[in-house]
């Protein structure tokens, strides 16, 4: 990070990513002084070779910045005395991404540099456009919120393309964020514990558009429909996109169709047809804004084509593990709330629904509109009662337990199922702490216990 030479940073936050944002400042010829609450972060630090002090006891006046490293997750509690020292001092406090943002505009401002923020599909969206890039044989590298920190990337060169989830936190610690091609896919209430307020959450979010040379925005909700017509107002060049109906100016979905609009005509630029990772009118979302970033950064329809074709698809998200038989196994263990598993039960029409786990506020009643889809529902974990009330009469269910278990029972009913495509579908709603780490445990238990049916079948 050259943007620092000769400058003194304090950095918090001395895990796997912090290590490397550290070293990355370092490189750059500046001095740091980091620091961590955790004991064994910091001997890992001093023996990776960085200089390292209980930032209470510093000198705040040395410090040009104080650098929040991508490994302070936002749900810790918020190291809140180095903000303050920061703060008390009128030292600025920025993260990885607004580094990276300076190198960028130190070396190579005109390099193609996608970031992409919303509510939902943040990572599907950047995984399907470094996928579509990489697969045009292009240099590209990806990282931020989806889990390499952009400190580690190689450096900013003019033919480089970086492709940056970037979480609300991150956008606002990144003051200077300049995106050649910027994307806001939604905004619905969620995370507002972190933030406050909608409106004060919505705010961050728009300065990651604010500050593109294009805005791509969906229109699909009200905060974002405003967001675009703001930002196009001051002049700023705005692609609109949207799921469910057309656009003047723009892209829109018309089924699995990918359009676009402009100058009053359109036509059908790319299709989804058929294209299992990219199924539920959630993923026209996520194409069309991948198609239209690629498009803004140069890249032809044709490659643009292709990448969506053979785009494999993200893990626990609505991600096919198997087809036995008519049978499909989905696994979306993502989906830890109700709201995260709507896309999953509005995709398909025969549904065999493994939910539960520890239940959220508000259970799934909010799931009520697709109960007529779900043939059946085997209910896990410590939420099995509450959701079973729920279903009622409505839905038939069993309680499986664990699931193993409920993969068994519910592929037995599904194999027995003569109906068009029966799937058998992990969309917990819930979180899964209750019988494991985390969610993609889940979604690896879920992986094992249908490969071990088709082992006994086949
Ligand atoms: P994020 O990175 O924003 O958390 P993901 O791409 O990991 O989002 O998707 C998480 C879950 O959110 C998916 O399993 C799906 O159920 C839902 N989802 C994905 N894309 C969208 C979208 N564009 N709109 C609404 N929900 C979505």
């Amino acid at each position: 990070a050259h943007s620092m030479k000769n400058k003194t940073v304090a950095l918090f936050g001395l895990g796997g990513s912090g290590i490397a944002t550290a070293k990355a400042i370092m490189a750059g010829g500046a001095d740091i002084l980091a620091w961590d609450d955790n004991p064994e972060s910091v001997e890992r630090a001093i023996a990776a070779g960085i200089t390292t002090g209980d930032l209470r006891q510093a000198d705040w006046k040395v410090f040009s910045s104080f650098v929040l490293s991508p490994g302070v997750p936002l749900t810790h509690p918020r190291p809140h005395w180095t903000v303050d020292l920061a703060r008390g001092a009128g030292v600025e406090i920025i993260g990885d991404i607004e580094l990276f943002v300076r190198e960028r505009n130190r070396a190579a401002p005109g390099c193609p540099f996608i970031a992409i923020t919303g509510t939902n599909g943040k990572s599907t969206t950047t995984a399907l456009i470094a996928h579509i890039i990489k697969s045009s044989g292009r240099d590209m590298q990806l990282g931020g919120n989806i889990g390499t920190a952009v400190m580690t990337l190689a450096p900013p060169a003019d033919d480089r393309h970086y492709v940056v989830e970037c979480s609300s936190y991150q956008i606002d610690l990144a003051p200077s964020l300049n995106p050649a091609a910027g994307i806001l896919l939604n905004l619905t209430p969620d995370h507002l514990d972190r933030h406050g307020t909608m409106q004060h959450y919505a705010d961050i979010k728009e300065r990651l558009v604010a500050g593109s040379d294009t805005a791509i925005v969906g229109v699909d909700d009200a905060y974002c429909a405003q967001i675009a017509d703001r930002l196009e107002r001051t002049g700023k060049p705005v692609i609109r996109i949207s799921k469910r109906q057309p656009v003047a100016e723009g892209f829109f979905a018309e089924g699995s169709k990918l359009m676009h609009a402009s100058a009053g005509r359109t036509e059908e630029i790319a299709s989804i047809e058929g294209i299992g990772s990219l199924r539920g009118e959630h993923n026209a979302q996520n194409a069309l804004a991948a198609l239209a970033a690629c498009l803004t950064v140069g890249l032809s329809v044709e490659e643009i084509r292709a990448g969506l074709k053979s785009f494999p698809g993200l893990a626990h998200r609505m991600e096919q593990v198997a087809r036995v038989g008519r049978v499909l196994f989905i696994n979306d263990s993502k989906a830890t709330n109700a709201d995260a598993a709507a896309p999953a039960l509005s995709s398909f029409e025969r549904i065999y629904w493994i939910a539960g786990g520890l239940p959220k506020e508000g259970g799934i009643a909010s799931l009520s509109g697709f109960f007529p889809r779900i043939a059946k529902a085997y209910l896990i974990g410590e939420a099995a009662p509450q959701f079973a009330a729920t279903l009622g009469e409505a839905v038939p269910y069993q309680i499986s337990g664990t699931i193993a278990a409920a993969v068994e029972h519910a592929a037995r009913d599904a194999e027995a199922d003569n109906g068009a495509e029966p799937v058998v579908l992990l969309s917990p709603a819930c979180a899964s702490f209750d019988q494991f780490q985390n969610f993609e445990k889940r979604g690896d238990a879920f992986r094992q216990a249908v490969m071990a049916l088709e082992a006994v079948r086949i």
